[in-house]
């Protein structure tokens, strides 16, 4: 995707590629050691193909045979004067990915449907409506009059000096695992069990776990609180060095009892929390204040 406010590329560097592929495969690897029992067929890239957007791309699963591919694409995008990662679903035929949108769709609508109103020019696609950096990482479909159609989420970050961008890639095997997890012969989440108050229905506290599972949401919510609790302030990186780093929980904010089963969750409903602060979030009230009572408590205990 591109649009007629996008500058021109000044460098075409010949890296962007090795780059991209370098990102696509530390994707795959992320996702193949989580995604066993499931419907992906994950492949390690060997090499990226050019794009028609002026960029490349490179293949890494698909969904069996017949189904969506998953891909990762470095290219041109609506506006922003530099290429941009991402990650999506592909597929040849609108069906096999609409109905996976409409699976995920709790979690994951799409934000944006790209439509007639869009238009092509040359072989670029032009956004009617530039596309805001707060919807980059909430997921797109993208469905074309030839059929071809992709569901996936742009990168908001900039290119980083690392070898790979950790957060794009953490972003984007998130993004597929909540997709995976979406489908029918998903092999169960493995979550470990909490213990949560007895008087709470069953079936709000099983809503409210899954908005919380949601990974792409929960990895974006941590990014922006740079994963610190936001009751008691632990930052796990800067207690445990390394071995804590982007150690944290995300917690769903909205009272249990107003979790209807179409509310689509949004950034602003969860908060970063460390593992002990989550736990006693979850043995008082379901309540929204419950973060800011928390953590007058902890305030107050404090030597
Ligand atoms: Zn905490
Ligand atoms: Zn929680």
């Amino acid at each position: 995707m591109t649009s007629r406010k996008t500058p021109e590329i000044k460098t075409k560097r010949k890296q962007d590629r090795a780059w991209l592929l370098a990102t696509a495969k530390t994707v795959a690897e992320t996702l193949k050691t989580r995604t066993g029992g499931t419907k992906l067929r994950i492949r390690i890239p060997r090499r990226a193909t050019t794009t028609n957007t002026d960029g490349w791309s490179a293949i890494i699963g698909d969904l069996g045979n017949g189904h969506p591919r998953l891909e990762v694409w470095f290219d041109r995008f609506s506006g922003y004067p530099e290429r941009k990662l991402y990650a999506c679903l592909r597929s040849e035929e609108q069906q096999p990915i609409v109905s996976i949108t409409k699976r995920v769709s709790k979690k994951l609508l799409p934000v944006r449907i790209v439509t007639v109103d869009d238009t092509d020019e040359g072989k670029f696609l032009i956004l009617s409506k530039r596309l805001k950096r707060s919807e980059f990482s909430t997921p797109i479909l993208e469905k074309y009059p030839d059929g071809r159609t992709f569901y996936g989420i742009y990168d908001p970050t900039r290119e980083t000096a690392e070898r790979v961008s950790p957060h794009f890639c953490m972003r984007a095997a998130a993004f597929f695992e909540d997709v995976v997890l979406a489908l029918p012969h998903s092999a169960p989440e493995e979550e470990q069990r909490e213990v949560y108050p007895c008087f709470e229905n069953r079936k709000n506290v099983a809503s409210h776990l899954q908005r919380e599972r949601s990974k792409l949401l929960a990895i974006e919510c941590k990014i922006r609180d740079n994963y610190t609790c936001q009751v008691c302030d632990i930052r796990f990186e800067d207690a445990y060095g390394k071995l804590g780093r982007d150690f944290a929980e995300a917690h769903h904010l909205v009272p249990l009892h107003q979790l209807g089963e179409n509310v689509k969750t949004r950034m602003e409903d969860l908060a970063t929390v460390c593992a002990n602060c989550h736990r006693m979030l979850h043995r008082m009230n379901g309540k929204r204040g419950d973060i800011k009572k928390l953590k007058a408590l902890v305030g107050k205990h404090r030597p």
